[in-house]
């Protein structure tokens, strides 16, 4: 995968809509990527909420089509992946005083804690992951509970398009495909999103 100087995809397949507005510096080292769901309509209404002022957003935008936009260079951050979960509690292999200090449910501290530890020992946060959006809307499964809803299917044309992305990302970057997770695997995040994403 060609990626020039300013951290920017050159390839025929990506198109080219930086959001500055999104961007939070610099990433001098790529170390994971996670995949995630917009919960909005459209991509358009995704790129125009990019424009706004201090809007949070994710590398890369893969449009129901399979269209895939990349949202901000890979040499910056960007806010996408929030607390981090306790990766050795997913792994089994937590030490006793951690176990510990995870009964009691403290999300701010655990994020404090996993971003102590070196990667892989947590997993990739907004420091150190490149993120990429399918466009998908979480929708209620019930319309009298709201709290509770799903996903969207990930599209077969996204899928396709996602793991041309994520096999050419972690090419170039060093990335093993160990180190790809979906958001609510990371971070605590409703369990639906991407889960039907597949990149292998
Ligand atoms: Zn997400």
């Amino acid at each position: 995968m060609n990626i020039d100087s300013q951290g920017w995809v050159q390839d025929p397949r990506v198109r080219l809509a930086i959001s500055p507005n999104i961007e939070r510096g610099p990433m001098t080292l790529v170390r994971g990527i996670v995949v995630h769901q917009t919960d909005s309509p459209t991509a358009t209404s995704t790129l125009h909420s990019y424009r706004s002022p201090g809007a949070n957003g994710a590398h890369f935008l893969i449009d129901r089509d399979g269209t895939i936009y990349q949202t901000a260079s890979i040499r910056k951050v960007t806010w996408h992946v929030g607390p981090l979960k306790a990766r050795c509690l997913a792994e089994h292999r937590c030490a006793p005083t951690e176990l510990q200090a995870l009964k009691k449910f403290d999300p701010r501290g655990e994020h404090r804690r996993e971003m102590a530890k070196a990667h892989p020992d947590r997993y990739p946060s907004n420091q150190d992951a490149i993120g990429i959006e399918l466009v998908g809307q979480a929708l209620p499964v019930d319309a009298l509970k709201d709290d509770d809803k799903t996903f969207e299917p990930v599209t077969s044309a996204q899928k396709a398009s996602l793991k041309w992305l994520v096999s050419g990302l972690c090419r170039s970057l060093g990335v093993t495909m160990a180190e790809v997770f979906r958001h609510p695997v990371v971070s605590r995040k409703n369990r639906t999103e991407a889960e039907t994403a597949v990149w292998q």
